[in-house]
This record gives C-alpha cells, structure tokens and sequence, in this order.
C-alpha cells in the first residue's frame, strides 16, 4: 500500500509499505480520510514529537473509514463498519485513569499512520477509543473528532456556562472549534486575532464580535476593553501557543475568571503574571492537554447533530501524493483550515 513516512524534518515520502494484519484485538482500518492537523506541521518542522512520533514512522492521526480486516477476539465490529478511531487510548490502571484523569495517563499509548491506504488500530484504542460512525456524516467530517474532542474537554475544563462572556485568542481551526462550542454553551463570544480574513470565519460560528490584534501594543487591553463595560472575561482561551498571547490571556479574564491556556507552546516559553491579581481577583489559571474517551464520544455526537459544521473547518482536498506540498504550504501560513486527504 501506499503511505507517507516521517524521516525527519521537513522529510514526508509517500513509500510502498505491506499492507498491516491485524493482531489480537487489533483493527485495520481502509482510510478513507486523513485530516491535515497543526500538530503534523508542527511535527514536520521539528522531524518528531517526543510523545507522540519518533521517525521514522508512519504519519498522520486522524482518519476515519470502514474496517478492512478483525484481528482475534474483537467484539462489537464488523468488516465494512464505518469507524472514526481517535489518536491514543488511556491504559485504565494508572492512579491518573482511576482518578478520572485519562489524558493525564502515565501510558498513554498513540497511534500514527492516518496518511496511509491502510492504518493499523492498537487493540486498546479498538477496546476504548473506536467508534461507530453516524450514518448522515462522511469520513471527513467524521475525522474531525479528535481534534475537537480535545477543544470539548477544554471547553468542559473552563467551565463555559451560557450567559458568560468569553474570548477566544486565536482563529485556527482550534480556536473556532472554541468559538463554535462556547456559543452553543449560550456564552457570548469574542474572537481575537490577527489576520482579518480568517477571523471574519469566526462570525459565521457563533463569535459576536471581532477584535483584531494585529497591531496591538498592549494586547491585554485591547481584549478588556472589547468586554462589558471593560471588566475582562469570565473565560479566555489561548489558541495560539505564545508567550505574548498567554499573557494577554491572564491580562484579560475578569475577577473570578478563568484562563485556559490550551495551545502546547514550544518548551520553555515563559510568561510574567502579576500573582497579586491572580491572588485578589481569584483568577483560575489552567490548561488542557489532549481528549478523554467521554469526549471523543461527545465530539462525535456534536458533529453528527451539526452543533460543529467540519466543513466550516476544511480548506479543499488532496491526494496521498500531494500530502508533502500541503505540509509544506501549511509550514508556510499558506493553508490555515484543515485539508482532507483522501487515500
Ligand atoms: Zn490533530
Ligand atoms: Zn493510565
């Protein structure tokens, strides 16, 4: 079969590889979609990603498509069902999965290879992370639960409740699926960033008002001032990854607010936060770092019921063969929705 391989930085090759046999438990998948993803990009400037992807290796992680072959003992699946499976699945058994924490897993355990004919499921994301696709959606629609699925567990993480106000800093596709969800929470929302023709993409999915950063000197205020009556935001969401952004985030929440601060920057960014405002205002400053089984199944569900529209989200199609220039375009801030790849 045909799939791309990760050698290293900037080196995606599409190769011939054997098509996988499922083991015990396992599931392979005929792919139907892939969806490019900022953590490919990022994984393609950097050649790994020390959690997820050491070359070289199969690339990729979020497909959907029909089960091509069962390994022993599978149950609840059949050859032909139409599955969307998510990235990883937790083991259950650390004191993180007992304490209801599964992202937080000790050993979590990732898949890659979603850029292929064919994809290999682990037999632990079969038994936890597998799931039935709605009959109304298509595979690229469907593959969009990963993603999204961790945008719900941050959405859950900050609390959005409907009538709050909220910023989102931020307007790839992670930071409109926030706005997407946050406005079917009922909050009202505010959607921030720089380039103009992409946050004019956060009215259409629910933002009520726009604010640009781009030439902002002091971002932090610009954000306050575009809330009621100035008092900052009872959720910000930081979409971005940057130190400048992050501190802005902190900058912008109202007393009682809450930070998320949920794009993965590089290591060692550093922000300064004032501690007594932290302190005086109770400023809930936290993070949210992948998806949980319940979300990946609430992802679902929320695309099957149209609350997130993917198509709001995908910028075109491409084949396996044209993967390599569309990672390449995207490393360039040429491509910034997501592509379906179509095996
Ligand atoms: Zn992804
Ligand atoms: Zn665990």
């Amino acid at each position: 079969m045909r799939a791309a391989v990760l050698h290293g930085r900037e080196d995606v090759r599409l190769e011939r590889v054997p098509i996988p046999e499922p083991g015990p438990g396992e599931v392979v998948l005929r792919a139907r979609a892939a969806l490019t993803c900022g953590t490919d990009v990022k994984v393609f400037r950097r050649g790994y990603h020390a959690k997820m992807i050491v070359p070289p290796a199969l690339f990729g992680h979020e497909a959907a498509g029909e089960i091509a072959a069962l390994g022993e003992g599978v149950s609840g699946f059949a050859i032909g069902d139409r599955v969307v499976a998510a990235n990883s699945a937790p083991c259950d058994e650390c004191g993180y999965c007992r304490r209801g924490r599964p992202a937080l897993c000790d050993d979590l355990l990732f898949w890659n290879g979603a850029y292929a004919e064919y994809v290999r499921l682990p037999a632990r994301v079969v038994a936890r992370n597998l799931i039935h696709v709605d009959p109304g959606l298509e595979f690229r629609e469907a593959a969009m639960v990963e993603p999204l699925a961790c945008v719900v567990k941050g959405v859950d993480d900050c609390g959005i409740l409907p009538g709050m106000d909220v910023a989102v800093i931020g307007v790839g596709p992670i930071g409109l699926m926030f706005v997407a969800l946050a406005h079917a929470r009922g909050a009202r929302v505010v959607a921030a960033g720089r380039r103009p023709e992409r946050l004019e993409r956060a009215r259409g999915m629910g933002a009520a008002a726009l604010l640009s950063l781009a030439d902002a000197a002091d971002p932090a205020a610009r954000l306050r001032y575009s809330s009621p009556g100035g008092h900052g935001f009872d959720v910000v969401v930081e979409a971005v990854g940057h130190a400048v952004t992050a501190e802005a985030a902190v900058g912008a929440a109202r007393k009682g607010g809450t930070v998320n601060l949920f794009a993965g920057p590089p290591a060692g960014t550093r922000i300064s936060v004032d501690v007594a405002i932290l302190h005086y205002d109770e400023i809930t400053l936290t993070s949210s770092f992948h998806h949980t089984p319940e979300t990946v199944r609430e992802a679902h569900d929320l695309i099957a019921r149209g609350v997130l529209k993917p198509r709001d989200l995908l910028h075109g199609e491409a084949t396996l063969e044209e993967l390599p220039t569309v990672l390449r375009e995207m490393a360039a801030g040429d491509r910034p929705l997501k592509t379906a790849i179509l095996p």
